[in-house]
């Protein structure tokens, strides 16, 4: 079980930000994704996140080829894949609600409206959303209104919503450049947690210690290539 790239291209007008990247994240791993600004790793990202088409190469996830498969099943892979961005991008109301949010989108139309009995009395809020928040020791806060959230705490609650759809996988594109210590520690502990439950994670970052403290494995972008792609170990190793 996989999320692949396969010799991907895109290009916007004359810029060619890839010719052919190929790049695979296995369930339960952390890939960090490194490389200067322009290098292509939010480019990537959004490939990888399904948001877009690429003008060549295939886009897998786990066995299916999302750009070849009928909309209803790109639809369906869509929800499994989840994207944590630099800015947390919370909307209006309580940390409740966005989470809520991500699990009545995943639902079927049965389960949502078992589910969605308790929401609409406002009593005990679903379970999914609890463990979602207490990854990010955000549980308290339930019923917090997000405008009274810190920065970090708004990054915690953007990651446990991400978390509600149940992902498969889960990309990051600076999830922590805008967080102080210790809510880049909070996240971190999350990825790795998250990825002991069998999500696979991608997690682009300008910090090499986080790199070095959360990923199994970490790719070199330049230019649009990849031109390393090792265990971490191997290549913070000094020649
Ligand atoms: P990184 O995330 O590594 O900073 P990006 O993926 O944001 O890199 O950008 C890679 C290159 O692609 C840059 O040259 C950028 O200008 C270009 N680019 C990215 N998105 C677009 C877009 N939507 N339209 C035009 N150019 C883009
Ligand atoms: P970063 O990934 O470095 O945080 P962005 O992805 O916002 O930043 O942008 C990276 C580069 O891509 C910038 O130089 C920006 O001008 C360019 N870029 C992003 N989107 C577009 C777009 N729609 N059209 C043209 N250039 C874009």
């Amino acid at each position: 079980m996989a999320l692949r790239v396969e010799n991907v291209a895109r290009r916007f007008g004359e810029t060619t930000v890839f010719e052919a990247v190929s790049v695979t994240i296995e369930r339960g791993e952390i890939l960090a994704l490194i490389g200067p600004s322009g290098a292509g790793k939010s480019t990537l990202l959004r490939t990888l996140g399904l948001f877009e088409r690429p003008e060549a190469g295939t886009v897998r996830v786990d066995q299916t080829d999302i750009w070849a498969a009928t909309e209803r099943e790109r639809l369906t892979k869509r929800r499994s894949v989840g994207m944590v961005f630099q800015e947390p991008n919370l909307f209006g109301t309580t940390v409740r609600r966005n989470v809520e949010y991500g699990l009545r989108v995943r639902r079927s139309w049965r389960t949502r409206f078992r589910d969605l009995v308790p929401v609409i009395g406002n009593r005990t809020p679903p379970q999914p959303v609890v463990n979602a928040l207490s990854l990010v020791g955000m549980e308290d806060a339930i019923e917090t209104p997000v405008e009274s959230l810190s920065g970090g705490e708004a990054q915690r609650v953007a990651f446990a919503r991400a978390m509600a759809y149940d992902p498969t996988y889960l990309l990051f594109d600076e999830p922590t450049s805008d967080l102080d210590p210790r809510n880049t520690a909070v996240i971190e502990d999350a990825v790795i947690t998250a990825t002991r439950g069998e999500i696979g994670a991608v997690v682009a970052t300008h910090d090499m210690h986080q790199a070095q403290r959360i990923a199994d494995r970490v790719a070199l972008l330049l230019d649009g290539e990849v031109v390393e792609i090792g265990p971490t170990e191997q290549l913070f190793s000094s020649p």
